[in-house]
């Protein structure tokens, strides 16, 4: 999953480079604000970290789906139409990357 944080100033998401899976995980990492500079203003502020969001990482996505149908087609190849569930593969990584967005955007450090 991808890591962004939106700008007060022009409201345009930046994408973070932190690599995170839980919002504490982050607070670890960064501590609980940091300096964020927008990559398409120039606004710099600081940034609580609950301020950060979570989004699906697209490319992971894509690799996902692409291995999928490989496999699919491949195992179609020598087992037949049983092969046909390797196409679920893709929707795994998809359940996981969703259930680990959904735990980051869900939980908030308490705020001092
Ligand atoms: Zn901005």
């Amino acid at each position: 999953m991808n890591l962004y944080t939106v700008c007060r100033s022009c409201k345009e998401s930046n994408n973070l480079k932190f690599e995170a899976i839980t919002r504490p995980d982050l607070q670890m990492q960064i501590g609980s604000e940091f300096d964020f500079k927008c990559a398409k203003c120039g606004n710099s502020e600081k940034v609580h970290i609950n301020d950060v969001s979570a989004e699906p990482n697209k490319k992971i996505m894509r690799i996902g789906l692409i291995i999928g149908i490989v496999l699919a087609i491949f195992l179609f190849y020598f087992y037949g139409a049983i092969a046909m569930v390797s196409i679920i593969i893709p929707f795994l990584f998809w359940q996981v990357e969703i259930q680990s967005i959904r735990s980051f955007n869900g939980y908030m450090i308490r705020r001092k």
